[in-house]
């Protein structure tokens, strides 16, 4: 089908060159293509990207109605936030991999936009959660009978530290402790209390001793304590009293349906978590603590316990020892899913945190990896894929730490781009960034040779780009340039196109704000909760605003995404560091097939001035910002970029 249309297009595209030949006097530019050349992605998040029926969540049918608006950005690939039935909005817990959300649409208008993208040269990629699922039927069925279908689908213990030492978890793929994550008890059991007790841990002894009591309670302790109570609610917690040298004690009514832990912060991030071992304790008889499984501590009865990386709402999932993954029966059951949508028309899939499906173990991973996509593209080209399936996994590391992954997929967002990025672009230090990049591009050769490096700013999970730019226009200008002029394939997030700035301390919602499309139009807030910024959210930030505004970071982004699918050089070029002595400039060459342009952008607030020799700096095919020239001498103004055609 893709071949067709692209034939189709071809024949379109030659038809158009007729007419235009007939009235043109000027001949066409022969190192411009009227096609789009790159692989430039949007990443999207179809909750709050567009809603086309008004109900406050955006849906399936948005993105199709906005396709133009994808394609005016030369976007080639959607990257689509999860779109089976899932327990929250944004879809990372999914509790149906065959089944569209019905929040969302329906699976015809699934079908419905994977056809339509087509027509304008549009691939859709799925975002495939591999790691964990949520608590569906699945998890339910597993955790309610051990004679369950689902029973190997998730890693389950009756007793976790043994399992553990005796290397029998084969999610840890022999790691000793979980890289993150947790232990958790499954429903049923008495696991919880309700009533009064007094709890007295001794640090010394790394011991806690629960006894029913009925002395009269305390008030937590607020002044500092050194040693915390967590029960009930995920954010209970109740500061316990210094008794003695690291002895610590309180008599506290508590109401709790999954035991306790005791943790030195309210905070397992900033402090220790101590818990169990799996066991329950005995009321009266010191516990023994421990801070390696750190497993819920439980007032009773027999439990079976869950790994979770994540939130305890989201079950790891189990595929069994990772060189024989494929075979066990949750790998089959999730590709049976996978094929389902790549022969619906998928051309490619986003692999959820990849470094979690064996505990951080990369070797393991990458082997998981290669079998999952050797699967997938087997099912691509019996489909009649052209080429191979795309792939990209999220391994949120270091490019240093993550290049073993490419052992096992083609492409894999490269974070340390970003974080270099933004880096350079504060300190107004450019002239080591294309080494820096060419860095990253040699760490990854000696795993595959094609590899694809998805190169990004800020995804749906950090603080955004704007934001860590210091919410300066300029800057954000400044980024897409350059994103959009190095090798690589660029991955745009929603709303980095208009500028948006946002962080997550206020929560994920507010990294992951709706699309303004109207100067004076309401956005989908209901997905969220409500929490949308819309402070940030001005009539001047809409698309109608900055679609009329030249030098808007809308108008940017396209000025850039046009320039590197005209050219092949911008679009599949080898790039080349150019040195500089200015500490501002960032310059490199991008080649391909006998075509060179040389890329140049001022990371600073202050003109840099370089020679161009032997460019034709008369021939810009884009700039930003001000770009001035005299002779082969050109001028950049502050955080400003241009390209050049050798
Ligand atoms: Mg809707």
């Amino acid at each position: 089908m893709k071949r067709i249309t692209i034939i189709l297009s071809v024949l379109a595209v030659l038809a158009a060159g007729c007419d235009r030949k007939k009235e043109q006097t000027k001949p066409e530019t022969p190192e411009v293509s009227t096609e789009k050349l790159s692989g430039i992605t949007y990443q999207l998040n179809v909750y709050s990207f567009a809603d086309s029926d008004g109900d406050g969540w955006g849906d399936i049918k948005g993105i199709t109605q906005h396709l133009d608006y994808l394609d005016a950005l030369g976007a080639t690939a959607l990257w689509l936030s999860p779109v089976q039935t899932a327990a929250s909005y944004h879809g990372y817990d999914v509790l149906n991999y065959s089944e569209i959300n019905p929040k969302l649409g329906t699976e015809a208008d699934f079908k419905e936009l994977i056809e339509k993208a087509r027509e304008k040269d549009i691939d859709i990629y799925m975002d495939y959660v591999l790691n964990h699922s949520g608590r569906g039927e699945w998890f339910q069925s597993a955790t309610s009978s051990e004679s369950s279908p689902y029973r190997s689908y998730y890693v389950l213990s009756d007793n976790p530290t043994a399992d553990v030492a005796a290397g029998k978890v084969d999610n840890f793929a022999g790691a000793k402790t979980p890289g993150m994550g947790n232990w958790h008890v499954t429903a049923g059991g008495n696991l919880g209390y309700k009533g009064r007790l007094h709890f007295k841990v001794d640090m010394n002894a790394k011991t806690v001793t629960v006894t029913e009591t009925t002395a009269a309670a305390q008030s937590p302790n607020t002044s500092s304590p050194a040693c915390w109570l967590w029960y009930g609610s995920i954010s209970k917690h109740a500061g316990m009293y210094t008794t003695g040298p690291s002895t610590y004690e309180i008599t506290l009514d508590i109401d709790t349906d999954w035991g306790f832990l005791v943790c030195t912060s309210t905070s397992w991030a900033s402090g220790t978590k101590w818990g169990g071992d799996g066991s329950s304790i005995s009321f009266g008889q010191p516990f023994k603590l421990n801070n390696s499984t750190a497993a819920d501590i439980t007032f009773g009865g027999e439990s079976t316990w869950y790994f979770a990386s994540f939130d305890q709402s989201m079950p790891d999932l189990n595929y069994g020892p990772y060189a024989s993954a494929s075979e066990s029966a949750a790998f089959k059951d999730l590709a049976n899913s996978a094929d389902k949508w790549i022969n619906m028309g998928v051309n490619g899939l986003r692999l959820d945190a990849v470094l979690w499906i064996y505990q951080n173990q990369a070797a393991a991973n990458a082997s998981f990896l290669k079998q999952w996509y050797d699967r997938c593209n087997t099912t691509y080209k019996a489909r009649g894929g052209q080429g191979d399936l795309y792939m990209v996994g999220e391994a949120w590391e270091e490019t240093s730490k993550i290049a073993s992954y490419y052992r096992g997929l083609p492409s894999l967002f490269n974070f340390s781009y970003w974080w270099t990025l933004k880096d350079r672009i504060n300190k107004g230090k450019g002239n080591d960034f294309a080494k820096t990049v060419l860095w990253f591009r040699e760490q990854y050769k000696p795993f595959r040779a094609d590899f694809i490096d998805a190169i990004k700013l800020s995804n749906h999970d950090e603080d955004r780009a704007g934001n860590d730019l210091g919410k300066d226009q300029a800057k954000m200008k400044l980024a897409g340039a350059v994103l959009l002029t190095s090798p690589g394939k660029p991955f745009i997030y929603q709303g980095e196109e208009l500028g948006y700035w946002g962080t997550k301390a206020g929560g994920d919602e507010y990294i992951r704000t709706p699309v303004k499309w109207t100067r004076s139009g309401s956005v989908p807030s209901k997905s969220l909760g409500g929490k949308i910024d819309n402070v940030m959210l001005t009539s001047e930030i809409s698309v109608e605003a900055q679609e009329a505004s030249a030098t808007s970071v809308l108008s940017t982004y396209r000025a850039f995404a046009k320039a590197r699918n005209s050219y092949k050089a911008l679009a599949k070029g080898e790039m080349k560091e150019v040195s500089s002595s200015k500490n501002a400039l960032a310059l490199w060459t991008m080649s391909y097939e006998g075509q060179t342009v040389l890329v140049a952008h001022n990371f600073s607030s202050s003109i840099t001035s370089f020679s161009a020799d032997p460019y034709k700096v008369s021939d810009t095919i884009v700039s930003n910002g001000m770009v001035s020239t005299n002779g082969s001498t050109v001028n950049l103004g502050p955080y400003a970029s241009a390209v050049f055609i050798q």
